[in-house]
């Protein structure tokens, strides 16, 4: 895919694509959950009015629904329900899989590979329709793991992902299913864009129950310790281990570009943040935000993944002239606020959204 990446970098976003109608169908899998639901409301509010959204949660455990928006309830790890999902659809956007922070994909490696199904599926189902465009939300998980040992990290760039040594289940899914979007581009001539997602954060998100990534994570246990009086947090591993996180804002923008990017066809390209903070640095953040000082203690048995990962974003620079910018401080303090929402609606017996 080397000569494509070396082509022209002219792109638009959706709403400026010559052949995009504003009533084209744009259908989005995985819609009931945390990316997915904010790119439907991020098109709905770009004025496209035919829009699908797909997950398999029943719609009141959706995270957030969109006035006019068609709304399935479907299981694509089945055939048939993707032949239905792309029914009509000029553009997909596959964003469902079954996944949630380190302590969900290292437990839980069957359900994060069985999601190669959805991917299978959608991807002939899509191909079948005839869609002009499909989008695949990779992951950085999908990187060489050895390329991780050390906190201090090299950024990783996209040809890191070989030779191959991905994170257990969850990113040799990302990987494989990458590479089948990658040869129904070659070999039949539909248009893929994949991208690998760096950890992505903010409001609309999960933020308890297991599934929650750490700065959800972290922020809430401030939050409860705040409320509660009890000053001090549990964190998971050494407290050393680095990251770069995505505001839900900046994916979403990203996607809408990758995606129509001609030069970037079956290219997978990082989209994150290139802020590196460790968990350590996160904490202090959260505390910050709050106006309170907790006593940490550290798990060193919890899960904790790779010691750091950063995303190199030269090539999306090159090639779009962009790259997530929100950051972290601001990110999380928007972050902060809706989650500690949830948390006084949660106490009050209200439903929230996510538990
Ligand atoms: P999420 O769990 O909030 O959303 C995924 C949705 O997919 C869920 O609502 C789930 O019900 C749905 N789903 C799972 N299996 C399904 C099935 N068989 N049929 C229909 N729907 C199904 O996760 P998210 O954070 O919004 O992630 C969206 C995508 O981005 C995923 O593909 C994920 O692997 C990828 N990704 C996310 C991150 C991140 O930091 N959040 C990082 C890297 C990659």
């Amino acid at each position: 895919m080397t000569n494509m990446m070396e082509s022209t970098h002219k792109f638009s976003i959706a709403a400026t694509d010559p052949n995009l109608e504003k009533d084209d169908l744009i259908v989005v899998t995985g819609a009931g959950g945390f990316i997915a639901g904010s790119l439907v409301r991020y098109f709905h509010d770009q004025g496209f009015t035919n829009l699908r959204a797909v997950d398999k949660k029943p719609l009141p455990e959706w995270y957030q629904r969109v006035p006019g928006v068609e709304c399935l309830c479907m299981d694509l790890s089945q055939e048939k329900n993707c032949i239905r999902a792309v029914e009509g659809a000029t553009e997909v956007y596959n964003l469902a899989a079954d996944m949630g922070g380190m302590g969900f994909i290292e437990r839980f490696r069957v359900e994060c590979m069985r999601s190669i199904l959805i991917n299978t599926h959608m991807l002939e189902s899509a191909y079948r329709a005839g869609v002009q465009r499909y989008f695949f939300s990779s992951s950085a998980c999908a990187y060489n793991t050895q390329l991780q040992q050390d906190p201090n990290v090299r950024a990783l760039r996209e040809g890191d992902a070989y030779p191959a040594f991905a994170e257990r289940g969850y990113g040799w899914e990302k990987l494989m299913s990458e590479m089948m979007c990658q040869e129904y581009t070659a070999e039949r001539g539909m248009k893929t864009f994949i991208a690998r997602f760096h950890n992505v954060y903010g409001p609309n998100g999960t933020w308890d129950g297991g599934r929650e990534k750490a700065p959800a994570a972290i922020t809430r246990k401030v939050i409860s310790a705040k409320d509660t009086g009890k000053l001090e947090i549990t964190i998971w591993g050494d407290g050393h281990q680095t990251r770069s996180y995505m505001y839900i804002e900046d994916c979403v923008k990203g996607i809408d570009m990758i995606m129509h990017c001609d030069a970037l066809l079956a290219t997978p390209i990082n989209l994150g943040s290139s802020e590196l903070i460790s968990v350590n640095e996160l904490v202090s953040i959260a505390e910050s935000i709050g106006g309170v000082k907790l006593e940490r203690s550290y798990d060193l048995n919890a899960p904790r993944g790779v010691a750091g990962r950063n995303s190199d974003n030269t090539f999306i620079q090159k090639m779009l002239g962009w790259e997530p910018k929100t950051s972290f401080r601001d990110g999380l303090t928007k972050t902060y606020a809706w989650i500690e929402q949830q948390y006084v609606d949660r106490k009050a017996g209200k439903r929230v959204v996510i538990d």
